[in-house]
């Protein structure tokens, strides 16, 4: 028999409701996820990717269809539930980083692992470490605002990565990045998944 996937879509259904107009924007979409895969879904812009991603990542619910994670159906969790099972399971990097101004970038990583119940110094030294994997152990203190594109993006891919989640969805993660900083960011995406992290990517390319 072969492994229970990580992730399973069955009739997954999206409309939004927006002007007194029904759109649809997801119909009926099927498809399962292997732990350890990575994934990319391709569409052009206003496909319904960004979309898709959120469902998948429970932050919005589907208008139909069910969302398995790990095995678990999510249609019937309560709200609190769900942003439990987010925490344990889900880890977001965005095109836009989401980075918090202010905050060093070893803070908003220890983000990451607030609702964790981690005691603060185990907070602080596991996002040390995980800057150090994404190659940041030299700007542990920088703010955002100090920090080039990639290196921030690079935070987001720590602050998603430090809860060691089941599944990493990044939606058009080298979107506002240069071409080179781009490639940087998709080699360190292939180092996760040669490390064992499942990931779903989102590009329009
Ligand atoms: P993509 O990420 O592929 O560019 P999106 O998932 O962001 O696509 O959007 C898909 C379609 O749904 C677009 O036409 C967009 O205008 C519409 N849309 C997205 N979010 C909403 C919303 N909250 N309310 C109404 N329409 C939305
Ligand atoms: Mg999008």
């Amino acid at each position: 028999m072969s492994k229970q996937p990580i992730l399973s879509v069955r009739g997954l259904c999206k409309n939004y409701i927006s002007g007194g107009a029904s759109l649809k924007v997801l119909r009926d979409i099927d498809f399962d996820v292997a732990a350890g895969a990575s994934i990319a879904i391709i569409g052009p812009s206003g496909s319904g990717k960004t979309t898709l991603l959120h469902i998948i990542g429970t932050l919005t619910r589907p208008s139909g269809g069910s969302l398995f994670i790990n095995g678990i159906n999510t249609n019937q969790m309560a709200d609190g539930k769900l942003s439990g099972l987010r925490s344990t399971h889900i880890g977001f990097v965005f095109q836009e980083f989401f980075l918090l101004p202010g905050f060093t970038a070893t803070e908003n990583v220890e983000n990451g692992l607030l609702y964790s119940g981690v005691p603060r110094k185990t907070r602080t030294e596991k996002s040390r470490a995980m800057l150090d994997r994404v190659g940041l152990s030299h700007r542990l203190d920088h703010q955002p605002n100090e920090l080039s594109g990639g290196q921030r993006q690079r935070v987001a891919v720590a602050r998603a990565l430090v809860n060691d989640p089941s599944i990493i969805l990044a939606d058009e993660p080298t979107g506002a990045l240069d071409t080179r900083t781009g490639d940087e960011i998709m080699e360190l995406l292939d180092q996760l998944h040669a490390a064992g992290n499942t990931i779903i990517l989102v590009t329009h390319e």
